[in-house]
């Protein structure tokens, strides 16, 4: 996901000893009810999905497969919706559930604000989080996503941290290479 500005400002200001571990036999029990959420959440805007090729974005085929470009699907929205994950059981992501983010992916699919929906950029980064889902599948992501923001805060948490990497060298104009590529040998370190 990509966050709002002030948000990661915040964000990056907390301490060491803000962060904690997470409990992880806590947070797989929670999978199925968060995978639920996520699919009945994707059911609900199935229609309003567009695919990304629909955009017309003349650098994403430069760096991500085609495959990948025609299986991802884009919904633009007023507010992306968030896992109720306080509501699931899970107090302790709570702040995580009332940020302000621009784009949030879950699985082959990714809702952007409606009016950050031609940022070129914000597609590329969310692009990252649809190659994750699908090289690690929906529990191995949850599991890794969570995990990470419990210990190293949203920005710098490794699936975060990796997207915000990659987008800032699309950012900068690099020469494109393979992202699906890439993103799988940054995986492997992970
Ligand atoms: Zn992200």
């Amino acid at each position: 996901m990509r966050k709002h500005g002030a948000i990661l400002e915040r964000e990056s200001d907390r301490t060491e000893n803000e962060r904690r571990s997470v409990n992880r036999e806590s947070l797989i029990s929670k999978l199925p009810l968060i995978i639920r959420w996520i699919d009945h959440t994707l059911a609900e805007h199935a229609a309003a999905a567009r695919p990304i090729v629909s955009f017309g974005f003349k650098r994403l085929p430069q760096f991500y497969s085609s495959a990948l470009l025609l299986k991802a699907k884009v919904v633009a929205v007023d507010a992306v919706p968030v896992p109720p994950l306080r509501s699931l059981g899970l107090p302790e992501f709570g702040a995580f559930e009332l940020g302000n983010y621009r784009g949030i992916t879950f699985k082959d699919t990714y809702f952007v604000e409606r009016h950050h929906e031609d940022d070129e950029s914000l597609h590329f980064h969310e692009l990252v989080h649809v190659a994750q889902w699908a090289r690690l599948g929906a529990e191995n992501f949850l599991l890794a996503y969570a995990e990470g923001l419990a210990i190293y805060g949203y920005r710098h948490s490794p699936l975060e941290a990796m997207a915000y990497d990659f987008q800032n060298d699309f950012d900068q104009n690099c020469p494109p290479f393979d992202m699906e590529s890439a993103i799988c040998a940054k995986l492997n370190e992970i």
